[in-house]
């Protein structure tokens, strides 16, 4: 495991991924992002999520939502338009996802029975990379559809879901070691969140994050995280940028959020309110 090739990430090597923008610029240059994300007492998952995506950079969200959380998405966030569900209480089904850009899948979905079928569903007709978090992937898990997703999608699990998706493994070192050979086996980016968050590349690159603090260990910033990722895939950053740009971003605005507001009170809308700082600190 010592030999693994392993880069820390640093401002300068995410900076010179940024693109400027150009004054003939429109929301149609930024990208449109499909996010499916919420459930019956889990929206704050996807109004965090959806306003993450629109604070990266996405020219348009829509958010594919269950019909009970039609109105707390239009009322809380009023710049996300909305696909509603024919079920009141989860995701069941989205109508013809490939004419998004991007698909972000996870937050607040729940396991419901009916959302797996809209998984399938969406597994298999959507073929560009998506960003899979939470529950998305935690049904993923339970069925062993891992090799179904389209390759430089980017999968975002914590330890716990980590381990559901891939199995145990003894210490960290098996861990990473694992999760590089499987972002190299099924070609996509596989995240581990933790205090220094590992992203996997499909060539068998590890990279560890160098920002954020436990500030963020609060409900609702992995959702954030979620957001950020699909927003720089709508503007058309690579996954393996994205991957590494958006993690770097997430835990700097995090930072950047507690020197105002202290560790102990963050929120994760703190660290969504505070994303455009982060940009900031690389331009
Ligand atoms: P989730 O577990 O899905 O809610 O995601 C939590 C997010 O907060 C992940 O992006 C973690 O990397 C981040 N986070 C949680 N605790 C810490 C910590 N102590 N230091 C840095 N980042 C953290
Ligand atoms: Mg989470």
């Amino acid at each position: 495991a010592a030999e693994v090739n392993h880069h820390m990430l640093t401002a300068d090597m995410v900076a010179a991924y940024l693109r400027k923008r150009e004054g003939s610029d429109h929301k149609g240059t930024f990208g449109h992002a499909l996010l499916v994300a919420g459930a019956y007492g889990k929206m704050g998952a996807a109004v965090i999520s959806a306003r993450s995506v629109l604070r990266a950079g996405a020219g348009l969200v829509t958010t594919h939502v269950p019909r009970a959380g039609y109105e707390i998405m239009q009322i809380s966030f009023p710049e996300a338009m909305c696909s509603v569900d024919v079920h009141k209480y989860h995701f069941t089904s989205v109508d013809a996802p490939s004419r998004y850009d991007v698909v972000g899948i996870g937050p607040g979905l729940g396991t419901d029975e009916a959302t797996a079928k809209g998984l399938d569903r969406l597994l298999k007709e959507y073929a560009r990379p998506m960003v899979v978090d939470a529950d998305a992937l935690n049904l993923i898990a339970e069925r062993g559809w891992i090799d179904r997703l389209p390759r430089g999608s980017i999968l975002t699990p914590h330890p716990k879901e980590f381990e559901r998706l891939f199995g145990p493994t003894a210490d960290d070192f098996a861990r990473w070691e694992l999760q590089r050979d499987r972002a190299m086996t099924l070609g996509v980016i596989v995240l581990c969140k933790t205090n220094h968050t590992s992203i996997a590349t499909p060539d068998g690159r590890l990279y560890f994050n160098t920002t954020g603090n436990p500030g963020m260990g609060t409900g609702g910033t992995g959702d954030a995280l979620t957001g950020i990722l699909t927003g720089l895939l709508a503007q058309g950053y690579s996954s393996e940028q994205a991957a590494q740009l958006g993690v770097y971003l997430h835990g700097l605005a995090g930072d950047l959020a507690a020197v105002a507001l202290e560790q102990e009170s963050l929120l994760a809308e703190d660290v969504v309110r505070y994303l455009g700082k982060a940009f900031g600190h690389l331009h």
